[in-house]
């Protein structure tokens, strides 16, 4: 029988508020560890948090690990273990290397196959990503309300926030005026300014009473709340409020926005892929210009290039200078790289689906057992009360005694609330992730420059660099791992050495 390691860690990181207690996830892992019959010889309980390296009870863990005092770890979820690309990686080293031929977690089951290396990589990346992206649109209440098609925001104008039904409504007398500023838009005869000015005179003005400026005009303009869905955190939902305009209306003047402001927007606008890579030789930006090119035959060419800004005070750049079409080929060609075969994405789907059924499967009587146990407390706080009333015991008593059970109650609340919804946490960005991967191929191939930076930041964050007219980059995060998987196996070996059922079988 393997021997196992047991890890606990709380975190002190601040998004980390909703994570159980140690306590908490202690009591349930052993638990857990009783079920699954796993042979536990020692307990590591850290303190620290998992963003940095350097833990110290990781550490030792890890260093008995590697002199094979135990082959497995059980841990709440693979996020405990590692939340910094350095130890992750000592993780999937030791699972490579044999040393560890088992993980249990309650919340996510790893199977010691080609796969399910993937899938943990993904997880330990997903991880680090969390720390990075933990914004607020992916917070529970938030992401509850944005689902049910509840703006969550301040009502933009032409709406109120119902502060009863906690929704916007529309506000008849300003809705009338933005319905026909779009109206006149659409005609294609006013500039912003225009709008801007009739607004003006129908009382749509800023908070000093002024005329809106030109963007504040063009973002009403824009704003897909007005037919129906609603934009927030740069994703556009569902909204169930009532439109004010009809969605004809609103894609009639976006047309128009696009036509009035294609000729000034050209000049201004810096060249695309500026940002976006540093010089490999002297670190400093690359950036573009346009060139033109009179040839021998009397043919012009425009030619947008791309080069070090050579700001460096240290040193003289030597860096040439590469042509944007030769650019673009081999970002596009970076990109594919870590394109998700449709294959494995959908094993990883399969896999992730059988995850959640599991977690609700065995969150589900959890939940029950706490539901009865908070109505235990509840009774007890009732014969409290009573038993005071009859003025049987002290008013300190009385306080201290129910300041206990109100507070024992609210943690078992949000142990529900942890178990219904924080558990399966990780598996909605998981799902979009892999269907982002997806359709990096399409990306690729697509002729939008600007689309591809986007995903090119997004894969390799900050680490692109320009050397010698050859872009190079490491992949951050989960794409990393992707990116690895990769290059070890081709399409063919991946499916060949899936498996059908679950279980330890180390295939190499
Ligand atoms: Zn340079």
């Amino acid at each position: 029988m393997p021997a196992y390691f047991l890890y606990a860690r709380k975190s002190t990181d601040v998004e980390d508020k909703q994570v159980r207690s140690i306590e908490d996830q202690l009591a349930e892992l052993r638990d857990f560890a009783k079920r699954e019959g796993l042979n536990i010889i020692e307990e590591f309980i850290e303190k620290q948090s998992a963003k940095t390296p350097g833990r110290p009870i990781f550490n030792e863990m890890i260093a008995r690990i590697e002199r094979g005092e135990a082959t497995g770890i059980v841990s709440w979820h693979p996020d405990r273990l590692a939340r910094n690309s350095i130890d992750g990686g000592r993780i999937i080293y030791l699972v490579d290397t044999e040393k560890i031929t088992s993980l249990k977690f309650p919340i996510f089951s790893f199977e010691n196959t080609s796969q399910g290396k993937l899938m943990l990589g993904f997880i330990l990346g997903m991880s680090k990503y969390y720390v990075d992206n933990l914004s607020e649109n992916v917070k529970r209440g938030l992401r509850q309300k944005i689902k049910r098609g509840e703006y969550p925001s301040i009502a933009p104008v032409g709406y109120l926030n119902d502060v009863r039904t906690k929704t916007i409504v529309v506000n008849r007398k300003k809705a009338k005026v933005v319905k026909a500023a779009f109206e006149l838009y659409a005609k294609n005869e006013s500039r912003l300014e225009d709008i801007s000015e009739f607004f003006y005179q129908h009382g749509v003005i800023t908070k000093g009473n002024k005329r809106l400026f030109r963007n504040r005009v063009k973002n009403i303009l824009t704003n897909p709340i007005y037919h129906g869905l609603f934009r927030y955190a740069g994703e556009v939902y569902e909204g169930k409020h009532e439109p004010i305009i009809t969605k004809k209306l609103y894609d009639k003047v976006q047309e128009v926005l696009r036509e009035r402001g294609k000729p000034d927007r050209k000049a201004n606008d810096p060249k695309v892929f500026c940002g976006l890579l540093r010089c490999g030789s002297c670190g400093m930006m690359i950036t573009a210009e346009d060139r033109v090119k009179l040839q021998k035959n009397g043919n012009i060419h425009n030619y947008t290039y791309y080069h070090c800004t050579k700001k460096s005070k240290t040193m003289k750049c030597p860096e040439p200078c590469i042509r944007e079409e030769e650019l673009d080929r081999q970002l596009s060609e970076m990109i594919q790289r870590v394109a998700l075969p449709e294959e494995w994405a959908n094993e990883l789907l399969k896999m992730a689906e059988q995850d959640k059924q599991e977690i609700a499967h065995s969150s589900a009587a959890i939940v029950q057992e706490t539901r009865t146990e908070i109505q235990t407390i509840s009774q007890k706080l009732q014969r409290l009360l009573d038993t005071y009333l009859e003025q049987d015991i002290e008013r300190e008593v009385y306080r201290e005694e129910k300041a206990n059970l109100l507070s024992r109650r609210k943690s078992l609340e949000e142990n529900i609330d942890d178990l219904e919804h924080g558990r399966l946490a990780w598996l909605e960005p998981m799902r979009e992730w892999i269907k982002e991967a997806q359709t990096l191929n399409e990306i690729a191939l697509a002729p939008s420059l600007s689309i591809k930076k986007s995903f090119a930041q997004k894969i390799f964050g900050s680490n692109l660099t320009l050397h010698t007219r050859e872009a190079r980059g490491i992949a951050i995060h989960q794409w990393f791992s992707l990116a690895c998987a990769k290059e070890n196996f081709t399409e063919n070996n991946f499916s060949s050495e899936m498996v059908p059922s679950r279980g330890i079988e180390p295939l190499f």
